[in-house]
């Protein structure tokens, strides 16, 4: 039916989603985030899906690559481990891609973890098609126009003028879950036709600056994390951090790391109590 081909989530809806701990939680029960990001060219990328991590409601993040020395000294809060995502422990979810440059053992070795993945970034381009289709947990792919048109073999022009069908073909072609960046987002089930895409405009064009989708990244892990499925978590976290981009801007540029600093604000933000 065509009403339910597009929905929107509203503040009711994002705080029915959001995990709360209780008395019985413990940082292990939240859920560990696993992030696999950054480069020796590109350090800043894991500190920024770090920084959108740690406000996601995951228990602990665990950061696995090479910028672990610039990733404590921002976060001291971050479990770093040297050795790659295979070595790293045991995660509920992973991150991986954003500023990872050319690092395609990264992106395979997380793929092949049996636990949801949120690929973004480089991870996109270096990910297999079929490793990601053969995957048995759950995958959530974040491109922009760019990347979806580079997936999609197409000229970004062609993915802009039909945004819907580019989301809802990628979500097929990978079998995954896939959030379609722009000034609104879309969020499309590997189940396409038999569930809504969903659809996010609370951000802000000042969102439109360097760094910006890392934090996003990171906070949808962590929403994944916390036992959230593909779909709420992609929609939730573009939600919270368009909001949180508002917040951050208020009509003046602004940065990536202080829309994670806005994350809290925007999560209490959609609690009637405010
Ligand atoms: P990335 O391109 O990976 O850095 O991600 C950019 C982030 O900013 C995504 O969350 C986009 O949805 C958001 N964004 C980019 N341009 C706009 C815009 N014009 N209006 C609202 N949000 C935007
Ligand atoms: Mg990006």
């Amino acid at each position: 039916p065509a009403e339910a081909e597009l929905e929107a989530l509203q503040d009711a809806d994002v705080a029915r989603l959001l995990p709360a701990p209780g008395a019985e939680s413990d940082k292990y029960r939240r859920g560990v985030v696993g992030i696999a990001a950054g480069s020796a060219r590109y350090p800043g990328a894991a500190v920024l899906a770090v920084a959108g991590a740690l406000r996601g409601g995951a228990g602990a993040v665990r950061y696995a690559g090479p910028a672990g020395d610039e990733v404590l000294a921002r976060f001291p809060e971050t479990l770093v481990s040297d050795g790659g995502p295979r070595k790293a422990g045991r995660v509920q979810a992973w991150v991986v891609g954003p500023g990872v440059g050319d690092d395609a053992d990264a992106v395979a070795e997380v793929l092949e973890a049996d636990v949801p993945v949120l690929v973004d970034a480089d991870g996109l381009r270096l990910a297999d098609r079929d490793a990601v289709r053969g995957r048995t947990a759950p995958t959530l792919m974040t491109p922009h126009a760019g990347e979806a048109a580079a997936l999609l073999g197409v000229r970004r022009e062609e993915v802009e003028a039909a945004r819907l069908a580019a989301v809802r073909e990628l979500a097929a072609s990978y079998r995954a879950t896939v959030l379609l960046k722009g000034a609104t987002t879309l969020v499309a089930a590997p189940e396409v036709g038999s569930v809504a895409v969903r659809v996010n405009a609370t951000g802000t064009p000042w969102l439109a600056t360097a760094g910006s989708g890392d934090v996003l990244s990171g906070l949808a892990g962590s929403l994944l994390a916390s036992g959230l499925d593909g779909r709420d978590a992609g929609s939730v976290a573009a939600y919270l951090h368009g909001l949180a981009g508002r917040f951050a801007a208020e009509g003046a540029p602004t940065v990536a790391h202080a829309v994670a600093d806005e994350l809290g604000a925007a999560w209490r933000g959609v609690f009637p109590s405010g």
